[in-house]
């Protein structure tokens, strides 16, 4: 196996993963086999217990691992399946150490950080090529930036396994920043200088720089970032802003031939320049799409980018494939209760409400669900925005008043959404919810169904807590609320829908963690075209 190990440096938040990721599809688009995994430094578990403030969109895995949302980069661009052992985290590490120790795994000696806890590093990446024989090159990213204490122990067992397994099988990329100084009118690479000596200070030298500008990268400076960072001028590889979409970066960064300078360097030159039609085709339905649609997004982190990327990027994918510009509203929930939903969400074309936590702006939500159903307006609930629909109906049409979930009210009369027996004890909040790929049955003559392609089981990803309580299950469908689809092994309630309305879907598990740039999710694509549809007819 090959490895390629891709280090950041001056700054955090410059697009590391997506470069990671790039590099992900243009290899396999050479038609190599790849396999991406992230390194984080944090002394979290993994992130499912960080607040989307702190760390954006927690993105699951098949297996239920709760990982770096890069993870979903990853699964976007390339196809290499992703499971636990693929985000490392430095709990993880120490919490592995500590548990050895305590077995007596060491056999009395003093436990330190070399080489025991980067042995621990090392054994990861080792056992994910292991276990995966068929893949040709295995891409780790380091989260974090060069220079922090707390990545020092990850790159130092980079340096070591580099050594291991021969430097001619390795190929560090260091991606860094090159800022613009506006009153001098220009870009420096100083900061790049220091963080290139950094790395080499610990013994790491990288083959290629990858340099994010918002311009162009001159050729004074590609020379001069060559001769200061100890690299082949040629394997100084410029990566702009791109201008419409994330789905560029690829070929952007093909502008330099990133593909051609790792291939030869790992001795994989022989294989061919990457067939990236089909890639350029779905950009290039991104950037010019013949119609629009208006969607509000109604959730808790809406000011924040990363907090619902996966469903941003669902998003994206389902209007390339309805040859539609999705434009994104974003609509602040606590709003909705202070003026009511006509006035805050206003004219759109589709009413999606993601997934979230805590009581806050759930009364907000309630009323954006009430807005979609009675105005017709296509509705995709997802997760909490599953339960939120749930919850209206209970109360607006079947006249249950006061139902909740009792997530958000302990005491509620009709508690429509509601805890299974076996998370009522649970104490430790880390890894403990409904998580990862199930199984569902779907019911046949559903619109659910239909989407689906007319199929009979269904694999989705969850990622929570509560559920549809089966004890109003008579009583909501009695009313009208359509049950589309069941758990295959406990019978909970996975889709609800209605059916005299253009759209109105609330899925239980999180469809956003499988569309990919050619594959949009059929629950995404149906979304979009019935939002499309009403689009239309308002014009
Ligand atoms: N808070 C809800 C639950 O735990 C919904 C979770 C979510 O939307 N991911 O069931």
């Amino acid at each position: 196996m090959k490895y390629i190990f891709v280090t950041g440096g001056v700054v955090s938040s410059l697009g590391k993963g997506l470069a990671a990721a790039s590099i992900g599809t243009l290899l396999e688009h050479r038609g190599l086999k790849v396999l991406m995994q992230k390194f984080d430094p944090y002394l979290n578990v993994d992130p499912g217990t960080m607040s989307p403030y702190q760390h954006g969109e927690v993105y699951v895995l098949d297996d239920g691992a709760e990982t770096d949302l890069d993870l979903g980069h990853y699964e976007r661009f390339t196809s290499g399946v992703l499971s636990r052992m693929n985000n490392l985290t430095s709990g993880q590490v120490f919490d592995s150490v500590i548990k050895k120790e305590r077995r007596g795994e060491y056999l009395g000696k003093t436990v330190q950080f070399i080489p025991h806890v980067t042995d621990e590093i090392k054994d990861r990446i080792r056992m994910v090529s292991e276990n995966n024989p068929d893949v040709d090159v295995l891409i780790t990213e380091i989260g974090g930036t060069v220079g922090d204490m707390e990545g020092l122990l990850f790159l130092e067992a980079l340096r070591q396994y580099a050594l291991e397994v021969g430097k001619e099988n390795v190929c560090f990329i260091h991606v860094t920043l090159l800022p613009y100084i506006k009153a001098a009118g220009e870009v420096k690479t100083k900061p790049t200088q220091q963080s290139v000596a950094k790395l080499r200070e610990i013994g790491i030298q990288p083959d290629i720089i990858i340099c994010r500008t918002e311009a162009d990268l001159d050729e004074d400076n590609r020379k001069k970032i060559a001769m200061f960072c100890n690299v082949e001028r040629k394997n100084v590889v410029a990566f702009r802003d791109v201008a419409h979409t994330i789905y560029e970066c690829p070929l952007d960064l093909r502008r330099d031939k990133i593909d051609r300078l790792v291939v030869d360097k790992i001795g994989l030159g022989h294989t061919p320049a990457p067939a990236l039609e089909d890639w350029e085709r779905f950009v290039q339905r991104v950037i010019h799409p013949k119609h629009k649609v208006t969607i509000a997004v109604a959730g808790k982190y809406i000011e924040l980018q990363d907090a619902y990327k996966s469903i941003y990027e669902s998003l994206i994918h389902a209007g390339a494939h309805h040859d539609t510009k999705v434009r994104i509203v974003r609509v602040d929930t606590e709003a909705i209760e202070d003026h009511g939903a006509k006035s805050v969400i206003g004219d759109v074309d589709g009413i999606l409400v993601p997934g979230g936590f805590g009581d806050r702006g759930t009364e907000g939500k309630i009323q954006a669900a009430q807005y979609a159903r009675e105005n017709k307006i296509p509705y995709f609930g997802i997760c909490l925005g599953m339960q939120i629909a749930t919850i209206e109906f209970a109360r607006n049409v079947c006249g249950l008043t006061g139902a909740n979930s009792t997530e958000f009210d302990k005491t509620t009369k009709h508690p429509v959404i509601c805890l299974q027996e076996e998370q009522k004890g649970v104490e430790d909040m880390g890894a403990t919810m409904r998580l990862g790929s199930c199984e569902s049955i779907l019911f046949a003559g559903t619109k659910a169904a239909e989407l689906y392609g007319n199929k009979d089981r269904i694999l989705e990803r969850h990622r929570h807590r509560y559920e549809f309580n089966s004890d109003y299950q008579d009583r909501l469908q009695e009313c009208g609320l359509v049950i589309s689809s069941v758990s295959a092994e406990e019978g909970l309630v996975e889709i609800v829908e209605l059916p005299d309305h253009p759209f109105f879907i609330g899925a239980q598990f999180h469809p956003e963690f499988q569309s990919k740039p050619n594959f949009p999710h059929p629950l995404f694509a149906g979304f979009v075209a019935a939002s499309l549809e009403h689009a239309q007819k308002m014009a």
